[in-house]
């Protein structure tokens, strides 16, 4: 049995105790949704949820890839909820919420990657929500032809996709995805509507070198990704991809400054950052900017 590293003290987080956590988890369980937040045991989650941030997943609680980092389960998809989208409308309403985050399971198994139940997502929410921003983090609709398009056209605010890791390591932790058709699907975001911010994230602890993570934020320049997080990856169970090492808080804050001076226009770089990690508080700083 391998040992399991140590968590380091910027890395503990409290516990959810707070009374704003158990309002947005009844709301969350009213509706019967689901939350990466608690699907990815999320360390953050008593934080977000105190202000009524939680990041929904659409499309089921099962994936049809099995990356390695990921806790999310793998395995045979349920059936599409048609339902989703209004539940979700009716949430974000209730939450009051000025930006929304909106993720899903990959579904390799619909024709389309499930594009359609994105695009009825955000129309669902700017039915009820108009003045709420709408982020979304989308699977990488691999073989899924021009299915992205229609999520482009639907006109989220911010369109996310992570990266995840450096090329190098794609085999081994993200087996079912390929890194330069994520890198294309976020340029064709940008060819498509220019007016979107692009964002993506990077998990770091996996073996990669900072030269590594460089060449990756230049990639992501030269596609015109305007957001990046990076953030320490934390491993789930014992059989999840091997946790190398804690990169420490100043080597984020080294990321940061680099991030910056090669032109993202918003950089998360932290411990304990997350790709929806104060996505509503960035994003309102950088639109009153
Ligand atoms: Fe949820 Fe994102 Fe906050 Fe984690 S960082 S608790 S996934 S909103
Ligand atoms: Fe997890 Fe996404 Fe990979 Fe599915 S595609 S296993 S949800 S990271």
């Amino acid at each position: 049995e391998t040992e399991v590293l140590r968590k380091p003290k910027w890395i503990r987080v409290k516990a959810p105790t707070s009374k704003g956590y158990a309002e947005t988890r009844k709301i969350v369980k009213d509706k019967g949704l689901v939350t990466v937040c608690e699907e990815a045991a999320c360390p953050n989650i008593g934080e977000c949820w105190e202000k009524s941030h939680a990041t929904f997943m659409i499309l089921g609680e099962v994936c049809t890839r099995a990356c390695a980092f990921c806790n999310v389960a793998t395995g045979l998809p349920q059936a599409v909820d048609q339902q989703e989208p209004a539940k979700i409308a009716e949430a974000v309403q209730e939450m009051n919420l000025k930006h929304v985050v909106i993720t899903s399971v990959d579904r390799d198994d619909l024709a389309d990657g499930g594009a359609q139940h994105f695009v009825d997502v955000i129309h669902a929410i700017r039915a009820t929500s108009p003045g709420t921003t709408i982020e979304i983090l989308t699977p990488d609709f691999l073989r899924k032809g021009d299915a992205p398009n229609a999520v482009i056209d639907a006109r989220p605010d911010v369109f996310n996709h992570n990266l995840e890791t450096v090329p190098r390591l794609y085999l081994s932790i993200r087996p079912g995805a390929r890194y330069f058709h994520s890198l294309r699907l976020l340029e064709k975001v940008k060819d498509r509507d220019p007016s979107q911010f692009t964002k993506s994230g990077l998990m770091v602890g996996l073996g990669e070198t900072k030269e590594e993570v460089m060449q990756v934020m230049d990639d992501m320049r030269s596609a015109g990704i305007d957001f990046l997080t990076i953030g320490q990856y934390l491993q789930p169970t014992r059989r999840h991809a091997k946790l190398e090492r804690f990169v420490t808080p100043e080597e984020f804050k080294a990321y940061e400054t680099i991030a910056r001076a090669k032109g993202f226009l918003m950089v998360s770089a932290s411990p304990l950052t997350r790709s929806s990690y104060h996505a509503d508080s960035d994003f309102a700083q950088l639109r009153a900017a």
